[in-house]
């Protein structure tokens, strides 16, 4: 049965080099999260961004602003965080309340301070191969596979998923590391056959339990990006325990990539302290 990549483990791992390399550093990075109106799920994880921050050694410069704040009063809190030298990275933690419109707020995040590798800069970066801070989510998957030693060069590597939050960048930084990559979505023909010929299959579909042990080619190594709240628990995008009987390694629901994600928005707020 398939070895168990400890997402957990690798995260602490990474957090403890960033406070390494906080440290080291002649000033300490400051972390600017941004969270608009009051919706629990966003106020968990920006709450455990920001001690995870802390821990790290950096600065915690959180923003909460009320839920009915104008377009234009977020634009310049945005503005106001961009220009200030205290501010290393900025993050705007989404969902957006529905009357504001994300994308023209994102645009106005410098890509040096894009920590969420979200602005079209930070992508068009990613797509040409130039050093810049990328997506956490897709970049901790990446940490991932080269923790359980996977050779990328050469392999085939399905993508499941095509959002710009995790799927389109994970194509592009397998890309770059020189595997053959293919990117399936919901309009997929056969889904199961093309997953079938992954030696790396990354799922980020978001319908828990999409893939089973008939979409997964012995010995493979999966990768379950996807977290829903189900009857028993947080469960993935893969049937895990039935896939567990053919792949050679595959990542829990939960502790696997999920505690890699803040890691990453840890390791690129160094990363945007040090200059890219
Ligand atoms: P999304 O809904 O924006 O994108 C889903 C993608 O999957 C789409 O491109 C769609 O075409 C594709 N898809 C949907 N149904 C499909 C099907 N039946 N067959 C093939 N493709 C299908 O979601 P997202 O933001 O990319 O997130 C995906 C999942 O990952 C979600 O469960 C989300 O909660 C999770 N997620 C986890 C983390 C983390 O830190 N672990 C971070 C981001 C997202």
């Amino acid at each position: 049965t398939a070895r168990i990549i400890d997402g957990k483990a690798v995260a602490a791992r990474v957090r403890a080099e960033v406070a390494r390399d906080v440290a080291a550093l002649d000033r300490v990075p400051g972390l600017a999260t941004l969270l608009v109106g009051d919706d629990p799920a966003s106020a968990i994880y920006v709450r455990n961004k920001r001690r995870l921050c802390v821990e790290a050694g950096m600065a915690d410069l959180h923003r909460h602003l009320p839920g009915d704040v104008s377009q234009a009063e977020l634009a310049a809190v945005i503005d106001e965080l961009a220009a200030d030298p205290d501010v290393t990275g900025i993050l705007l933690q989404l969902p957006l309340p529905g009357h504001l419109d994300a994308a023209p707020l994102i645009a106005r995040i410098p890509a040096d301070k894009d920590v969420d590798g979200l602005t079209e800069v930070s992508a068009g970066r990613l797509a040409l191969g130039r050093p810049g801070l990328r997506p956490c989510t897709p970049s901790g998957v990446m940490v991932l596979l080269d923790e359980a030693g996977v050779d990328l060069a050469g392999a085939e590597a399905v993508v499941v998923g095509r959002s710009d939050l995790v799927g389109k960048p994970q194509g592009a930084l397998l890309l770059a590391r020189n595997a053959t990559v293919t990117t399936c979505h919901s309009r997929t023909r056969d889904l199961a056959a093309v997953c079938r010929r992954a030696d790396v299959l990354v799922v980020a579909a978001g319908r828990p339990g999409l893939i089973g042990a008939d979409a997964v080619k012995p010995g493979a190594v999966v990768i379950d990006v996807g977290i829903h709240r189900g009857e028993h628990g947080l469960v993935g995008d893969v049937r895990t325990a039935e896939v567990a009987e053919v792949a050679g390694a595959i990542t829990p629901v939960p502790g696997g990539v999920g505690p890699m994600t803040i890691a990453m928005l840890l390791r690129n707020t160094v990363t945007a302290a040090k200059g890219l």
